[in-house]
């Protein structure tokens, strides 16, 4: 069996939009074998609060689950959740370190819900991703093929304006999937979009994780879905790597125990031919590292 050291970026049903349960995903995860494995749930904390607070008289039953992504209060649970096994994987002396997470979502569109999470002492692992502009839905739900070139850009440019704004504010350990819309954009819509006009804010946003001693992951779950790549793709991880990038991190993005684990090995080829020769983990947000 091929050696998936480490899958730091995975869902379980906490998640909305995952199947696996906590407990069949750390099965799976001793299964495979990894060292090291984190669950990251999903909380994109502009969906923090009750979904009533958002969607005035609407009843839970009609909401769809669009509405619901990332909801706090599953996050909470998860977390939870997540504590109490880690006490019972300690206490059995499995040899897989387990690593308590988050995926934090849009922490600027609800700091003091991002700052609580950030604070919470049974997390050892915080994802900081961007899946939506400011107002504006999931890049998940748009719709790429009615958008002129102009309107593309525009909608890029905010993204990773947002992205570093969120670097700059910067209480996470890694920033997750860097080039996410490209999932749906050219996956999905088959739109090949050079990144090249922004290579300048991907370089700040870059340099701002390095001075503020956070990383990056390298998104394996491209490589099984139409894009066929990983988030981002290897030209970014060097380019992380020539500015001074150290901390590294592999993650599935896994939402069911079949995935889990999946473009691993090639995730860590990827890092490799970057440069990189150790990968992170984070205990208790401390970086530490794991030789390749
Ligand atoms: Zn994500
Ligand atoms: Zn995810």
């Amino acid at each position: 069996m091929e050696n998936i050291m480490m899958d730091l970026h995975t869902h379980t049903s906490f998640s909305p939009d995952a199947e696996s349960s906590l407990k069949e995903m750390a099965q799976r995860a001793q299964e495979l074998g990894l060292r090291c494995f984190a669950v990251t749930d999903h909380c994109d904390v502009n969906f923090w609060h009750p979904f009533s607070h958002y969607f005035p008289g609407k009843t839970e039953g009609e909401i769809t689950d669009a509405m619901m992504y990332g909801s706090g209060r599953y996050a909470l649970d998860s977390i939870a959740a997540q504590h109490e096994l880690k006490e019972k994987l300690a206490l059995s002396g499995s040899e897989m370190k387990f690593f308590a997470g988050v995926e934090m979502g849009q922490p600027l569109q609800n700091e003091e819900m991002a700052l609580k999470l950030a604070e919470d002492p049974r997390l050892d692992f915080i994802i900081g991703s961007h899946h939506m502009n400011m107002g504006v839905d999931d890049f998940y739900y748009l719709d790429y093929g009615r958008m002129s070139a102009q309107e593309l850009n525009s909608l890029m440019t905010d993204c990773f304006e947002q992205m570093l704004e969120m670097c700059r504010w910067g209480k996470f350990d890694v920033l997750g999937h860097l080039t996410y819309p490209l999932r749906y954009i050219s996956g999905e819509y088959g739109i090949e979009l050079s990144l090249d006009p922004y290579e300048e804010i991907i370089r700040e946003i870059f340099c701002t994780l390095i001075r503020n001693g956070k990383g990056i992951e390298i998104n394996t779950s491209g490589l099984r879905q139409k894009y066929g790549r990983t988030f981002p793709e290897l030209r970014y991880v060097k380019l992380y790597k020539e500015l001074g990038g150290q901390i590294l991190t592999v993650g599935s993005d896994a939402h069911r125990t079949g995935d889990l684990g999946k473009g691993i090995p090639e995730g860590i080829e990827l890092a490799r031919a970057a440069g990189f020769e150790y990968l992170t983990c984070f205990e208790r947000h401390e970086p530490f590292f794991v030789k390749i």
